[in-house]
């Protein structure tokens, strides 16, 4: 038997050769045993083993050194980071500014978006064909500024709520005609919470947007800030308010430039010498090339070749694209890059750092899942103990009927279409609760948070995980996934309204007129005619006379001649008795119908 040599960790796209085989197709044999991995992932040594066995190999994977020389130099690793602030000032350098737009949906944040990134692509530099990477990069008057181009407050948010301010300067976009919003008022809070908590660090710019409509009122506008505590420049406050009009492109400059202006107020330094650390703007998977994450690196520089590792997944760099689609071999502060080689999604909003090795880097991100499995079995496992409060939430809950989905969506702009599709929902009867949305593969995570808390997962674009069909069906958890947003609200409408209790519709079936009565044994019957539809045995019924209903029952007998039949269609006789009701007259009509149980209405 030949011997395959190979030091851990076993990659796929090292393996495949090593075998003589092409990666897809070890791909598609580990497919085979119910292991899904990516070119970039790592097998198994004992699943490595049998695969080269397979093939007529024998594997030897050369561990270098033990567990306490992997600590020590693990320990190691720590101190570097550690490394004291004081040798590192020397190499500060200044950065260029990282700048979100937030307001009120419709007040044109998208349309600044794209008027920047025109005006400065109008500018020409290198070419390549924009591309929506979730950041980009402009250079106004030889400065850089970058921009989170990310729809909606998520982003924003998630970065914040993860410690990471992740933007600088954030832009109010306020409509001229519209005024402060309930969203604008949203995000106002936001960016003030993170101002309250980086003085220095952090600045607020208001656009008042849509200057060139009628409606336009920028006073207006101006008298809501002051309100707010955010007193205009030119009403003695501080905040400095730029008019713009993200159609006509009046306005811009002046903006960009109050960015710069600001941004130079703020001191935006930082190390391009330290190992890259920094906050991913958002990740999705993409078929040829595996997962993608556009990051923005906030210290040091980031490499094509470096590890980096975020949370439950890590990555060795395989490339980078800057927001032209154009590749680039590395990135200084600041720049967004959308990086190549991860072994999944990183979540939004997440910092990355670099570390040692892939070695390390997957370590570390094997760590994390552990950590993340055990934090959910134990969460998971605590409904089961049914207490007397638990008892009671749960029947409040029915009571109260919630419908409550985690959302699972390819990109982060899918998320929001999403979430503006299912805030469209509205009912009196049921309510719909996100508890969660996320980026990438649905994974078996998901499926025990959905399971703890009750709820269905939606995906949308996306797939599921090895392994998560046979854990959901385990967990009684409901997963469906959609490539067609209307269809997914169609989906989400129906499961709200299965959450009632059916309501009864009755069906009408058919009638019959009473020609004459028949005595028989025991009380009559009563002979007919069918004159509609049908009637059916043990089908409801009632008798009416004029408006008036005399009986309601069921067919107990129904008969054509001497022989009992099953349904009497019209035109045809027949003889009917309802139980044991004798009150036929000629003249009477026996209305059949059916109860059926439909889907309530929301
Ligand atoms: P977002 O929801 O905040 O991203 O808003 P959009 O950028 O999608 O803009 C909403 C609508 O307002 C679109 O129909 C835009 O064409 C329009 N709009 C945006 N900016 C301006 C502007 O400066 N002037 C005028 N007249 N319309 C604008």
């Amino acid at each position: 038997m030949k011997i395959i040599h190979l030091k851990p960790p076993v990659i796929v796209r090292d393996f495949a050769p090593a075998l003589g085989l092409k990666p897809f197709k070890l791909i598609s044999e580990l497919m085979e045993m119910g292991i899904f991995a990516s070119m970039n992932q790592t097998i198994d040594e004992t699943v490595a083993t049998k695969v080269a066995e397979k093939h007529g190999f024998l594997l030897e994977i050369k561990h270098r050194g033990d567990a306490a020389s992997q600590q020590a130099a693990k320990e190691k690793e720590k101190e570097k980071q550690k490394k004291p602030d004081e040798d590192e000032s020397k190499h500060l350098v200044t950065r260029p500014p990282v700048v979100c737009i937030l307001g009120h949906v419709d007040h044109g944040k998208t349309s600044l978006l794209d008027a920047i990134r025109k005006a400065n692509v109008a500018a020409g530099e290198a070419g390549g064909i924009t591309q929506h990477i979730g950041a980009y990069q402009i250079e106004h008057n030889g400065q850089k500024i970058t921009f989170l181009d990310t729809p909606g407050h998520a982003a924003f948010t998630k970065m914040r709520s993860r410690g990471a301010s992740g933007a600088d300067v954030a832009i109010l976009v306020v409509a001229a005609d519209d005024g402060f919003m309930p969203q604008t008022d949203e995000a106002l809070k936001i960016a003030l919470g993170v101002k309250q908590s980086h003085p220095d660090k952090f600045a607020l710019l208001v656009a008042i947007n849509k200057m060139d409509v009628k409606g336009a009122n920028i006073d207006q506008v101006k008298a809501q800030m002051q309100q707010r505590n955010i007193a205009p420049e030119d009403w003695g406050g501080e905040t400095v308010t730029v008019p713009v009009s993200a159609i006509k492109g009046t306005g811009i400059d002046e903006l960009l430039e109050m960015i710069l202006l600001q941004s130079d107020v703020l001191e935006l330094k930082a190390n391009p010498k330290a190992e890259a650390s920094g906050v991913i703007i958002e990740s999705q998977v993409d078929v040829g090339r595996g997962p993608l994450a556009t990051v923005i690196v906030q210290r040091g520089t980031l490499r094509v070749g470096d590890a980096i590792v975020c949370g439950q997944h890590w990555a060795k760099v395989r490339a980078m694209f800057d927001d032209r689609g154009q590749p680039v071999k590395e990135a200084p502060p600041s720049t967004p890059v959308r990086v190549i080689g991860w072994s999944g999604t990183p979540d939004s909003g997440a910092s990355f750092r670099t570390v040692k090795n892939n070695r390390e880097a997957e370590n570390l991100a094997e760590e994390e899942q552990m950590r993340a499995r055990k934090a959910a079995t134990q969460t998971a496992a605590v409904p089961k103990e049914i207490t007397v409060a638990s008892l009671f939430a749960n029947i409040a809950a029915t009571q109260a009927k919630v419908l409550k989905v985690l959302i699972k969506t390819d990109v982060f702009g899918s998320s929001e279409a999403v979430r503006h599709v299912l805030e469209g929902i509205k009912s009196s009867k049921v309510s719909l609760e996100i508890v969660s949305t996320d980026v990438g593969l649905v994974t078996k995570n998901d499926v025990l948070m959905a399971g703890t808390g009750g709820a269905v997962i939606l995906g949308f674009n996306t797939k599921l995980e090895n392994g998560v069909t046979p854990l959901a069906k385990h967990h009684g958890v409901r997963v469906e996934t959609f490539g067609i947003i209307y269809e997914l609200g169609d989906k989400v409408r129906e499961m709200m309204a299965d959450l009632l209790d059916p309501e009864q519709k009755e069906v009408k079936l058919g009638a019959a007129e009473v020609r004459a009565t028949f005595p028989l044994a025991k009380g009559l019957v009563a002979g007919c005619l069918v004159t509609e539809g049908k009637v059916t045995r043990n089908a409801s019924a009632r008798v009416r006379r004029g408006r008036e209903t005399l009986y309601e029952g069921k067919v107990a007998t129904l008969k054509r001649f001497k022989d009992d039949a099953n349904e009497v269609r019209a035109g045809l006789e027949c003889g009917i008795k309802l139980d044991d009701y004798n009150g036929y007259q000629a003249g009477d009509i026996i209305e059949c119908f059916e109860i059926q149980k439909v889907r309530a209405a929301l």
